[in-house]
């Protein structure tokens, strides 16, 4: 071991680190002579002393200077990673984010990586997969021996096995018990091969054949350059075809020795959507969602890192996920809301994406059936190609829309007499019908039938919605919970009416309408347990008439095969929203909604209820294809300086006392004007009270900054928290910037 000092010219070793911290900054640590033969590289953790604590950081960059004395300065106590975890451009992404979204650099990192790697754990070894494949025995006399009624499991299995060369064993258990995987091993018909990480079998990449594009999927597909960077939107008709295309794409990336990101919006659409892309490759796809454990996201991160995996399907957080040999995003639906994080560290997931794209020049394809106002407008601005599929691929014909006008019917527990004669219809015909009503719970409210008392939530501005199941009330906003009203807390009275529909109730009166045939809820609600999901599959895909009711969780993504006639309850409740978004929100839905039903053979009838059957959107939205809907929403929102013609910025606060949060941002209207004043170029609108002022016994509100330009913007919000981090006034409340806000 050398005790040489260096010589005193030679400045030491800094390191700047992240830190999970609320400031926005980073820390400076000295690297002790200690480290000097293998000091930290940018991308790794080290243990570094934080205030009383000793904590995990990660170095973001080295330097030789820092604006502290040097023996002001701690020493790095540890490094965890000899190697960089995570590759410079991703790196790359975490600082552009930061800076774009104005939060604290430390918070972006840490939360997004997996928990197992925030608290220090290293990255798991290579791992050994289990793969099973089928014997000789089970190819030549697997069938006959499975021959007996009651081993359909096992036969199903069999197939399974036998259309994939190897399967893992992870995909086995998702459909399949270990009992039964058990016996198919035990008659010598499957055995388990474990082996390292899998190389990509080029010669047996594909398990099936690739369909035969239609001219204008064709046309899509020729555009997509799968070299350097490009943003496609790929607008298409629920049912054009899109996935098909992602998939023939994702093709030529992987024979490229690439690897394929792919984000869905939803954790419950991920057994269908991963079934397609498993079911094409023979690849390893390695899934990250919100339902994972701790040990296998790290395994699916580390997949992506290592490049074992080939194709990473995952939600909104996946954008932040490691790749070895980045080669294509895709976005699908990428309208959707879910895409950007609504609290903490507020990013768009679809907007950090094409960033990411650019960073790593490689493409990037956004799909969707009803594209986003910002995308368009990307498109108009020649900044993404506009890819448009007209029509359903196959033989499916777009579905034909009526309303029903819900001021001259009888109307019971939500479904209007004409509509349950439509739903009689489909039945007797041996059809599948859907229900569409965006409220669950039994009833949205319960209300004294002698004062008009109406019960809240002690902790938000809402009313409690009636759940009858599991006899509660119950707050949808800070899941504020007690038993069922009986008496009137205020007058006493004794009749206490549930008033409003939900999914509950519709789906009772339903039952009842029609006692022999399955009605199955789908919402929040009932998705918790655990394969509901599945059920639903499975009824859905016998065919037999079934009726579903639900929420916005049926409206995203299912293909169904035959369902026909989709009834959409309440069709105004997106109409008079004071949110400048929730016309779009409403077209949106209901077009996705639509798009569920006439996807097989027979045509698809889509029934809307509403109180206001001639209004002028309601018409354009039933009458005409999409983009016309959408064409009048961007005059519009150009009329009235919204996004995306203009940028919006949203500093939040929430405070125990309203008073707090709104004085807060009063100063921050002061400090920012300061910076900035109003004018052409930069608006200040509030501080208001958000459109719920009460949540979760938290008094919230926002003063909005919109702007023409983003740099002016970016340069005045940048400036701007760096005073409102020393507020005195920021003790007392919580705050945060919203940059591209979708709820107001
Ligand atoms: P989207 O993603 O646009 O909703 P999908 O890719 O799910 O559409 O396709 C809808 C249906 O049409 C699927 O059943 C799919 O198998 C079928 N399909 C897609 N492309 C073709 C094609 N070129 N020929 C025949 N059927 C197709
Ligand atoms: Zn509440």
């Amino acid at each position: 071991m050398s005790h040489s000092k260096p010589s005193t010219s030679a400045k030491p070793l800094i390191v700047r680190v992240a830190v999970l911290s609320p400031l926005r900054r980073t820390f400076d640590y000295l690297v002790t002579e200690e480290f000097a033969a293998a000091p930290p590289q940018c991308g790794c953790r080290v243990s570094i002393p934080f205030g009383k604590r000793e904590v995990i950081g990660l170095v973001i960059e080295q330097t030789h200077k820092s604006d502290f004395a040097l023996d002001k300065l701690k020493p790095v106590l540890a490094i965890i990673d000899a190697q960089p975890l995570l590759p410079e451009s991703l790196f790359k992404l975490f600082i552009w984010a930061a800076n774009y979204y104005h939060h604290p650099i430390g918070d972006a990192l840490f939360n997004t990586l997996p928990v197992l790697l925030r608290v220090g754990r290293s990255l798991p070894p290579p791992r050994v997969t289990k793969l099973w494949k089928v014997t000789e025995v089970g190819i030549e006399r697997g069938h006959e021996m499975l021959r007996e009624g009651r081993m359909h499991k096992q036969r199903a299995l069999l197939d399974e096995l036998l259309r994939r060369p190897l399967t893992l064993q992870g995909q086995i258990l998702k459909f399949y018990t270990r009992g039964t995987l058990k016996r198919v091993e035990e008659k010598g018909i499957a055995e388990l091969v474990a082996i390292g990480p899998q190389a990509v079998d080029l010669d047996n990449l594909l398990l099936e054949q690739p369909l035969k594009l239609n001219p204008s999927q064709q046309q899509a597909m020729d555009a997509i350059d799968c070299h350097g960077f490009n943003t496609w939107l790929i607008d298409g008709v629920t049912g054009s075809g899109k996935t098909e295309i992602y998939l023939q794409a994702i093709e030529k990336i992987i024979r490229y020795g690439r690897q394929a990101l792919v984000m869905i919006p939803e954790i419950s659409l991920t057994p269908q959507t991963e079934k397609r892309f498993r079911d094409r490759f023979n690849v390893q796809v390695a899934m990250l969602h919100s339902g994972l454990t701790d040990q296998e996201r790290l395994e699916s991160w580390t997949q992506a890192a290592t490049g074992d995996a080939a194709i990473i399907l995952g939600t909104r957080s996946a954008v932040f996920t490691p790749l070895k040999h980045p080669g294509i995003i895709i976005i699908d639906e990428e309208h959707d809301q879910s895409y950007k994080q609504q609290d903490g560290f507020r990013y768009s997931a679809r907007d950090l994406a094409v960033i990411r794209a650019k960073q790593e020049n490689i493409p990037i394809v956004l799909g969707s059936a009803t594209p986003s106002l910002e995308s368009l407008h990307n498109c108009d601005k020649k900044r993404y190609q506009h890819l448009i599929l007209n029509t359903r691929a196959g033989d499916a014909k777009p579905p034909h829309w009526s309303m029903i006008d819900l001021k001259t019917e009888q109307v019971e527990s939500g479904v209007a007499a004409s509509t349950l004669n439509a739903i009689r219809e489909a039945i007797a015909n041996q059809q599948q019908v859907l229900v569409f009503l965006n409220r669950r719970g039994f009833a949205p409210a319960v209300l004294c039938h002698y004062c008009g008392f109406c019960a809240e939530c002690p902790n938000c501005d809402a009313r409690l919605t009636v759940h009858r199941r599991h006899q509660r009330l119950l707050c949808h906003h800070c899941n504020y919970k007690r038993g069922l009203l009986h008496w009137c807390p205020s007058c006493r009275g004794n009749r206490m009416v549930a008033a409003g529909d939900g999914t509950e109730r519709s789906e009772a009166w339903l039952q009842e309408c029609f006692p022999n045939t399955p009605v199955l809820r789908v919402d929040r609600d009932t998705t918790r347990k655990k394969n509901a999901m599945q059920t639903m599959y499975d009824t859905v895909d016998s065919g037999a008439p079934c009726i579903l009711v639900g929420t916005q969780m049926l409206a995203k993504g299912h293909h169904f095969a035959n369902i026909t006639l989709v009834a959409v309850l309440d069709a105004d409740s997106g109409l008079f929203s004071p949110d400048f978004r929730s016309h779009e929100r409403l077209g949106q839905l209901l077009t996705q909604v639509a798009g569920r039903c006439g996807r097989g053979k027979m045509a698809g009838r889509v029934i809307l209820q509403s109180h206001q059957p001639d209004h002028p959107l309601l018409e354009v939205l039933t009458q005409q294809p999409y983009s016309e809907y959408s064409k009048l929403l961007r005059k519009q929102r150009k009329k009235s300086e919204l996004p995306p013609f203009k940028q919006l910025v949203l500093i939040r606060a929430d405070a125990a006392h309203a008073q707090n949060a709104e004085a807060f941002l009063q100063s921050a209207r002061q400090c920012a004007e300061a910076i900035f004043p109003s004018g052409e170029k930069i608006n200040y609108l509030g501080p208001l009270p958000a459109l719920m002022e009460r949540r979760n016994s938290r008094h919230r509100y926002v003063l909005q900054i919109s702007g023409g330009r983003r740099s002016d913007l970016n340069f005045l919000i940048g400036q701007l928290v760096l005073d409102l981090e020393k507020l005195p006034m920021a003790r007392h409340v919580r705050w945060g910037v919203d940059v591209d806000p979708q709820e107001m």
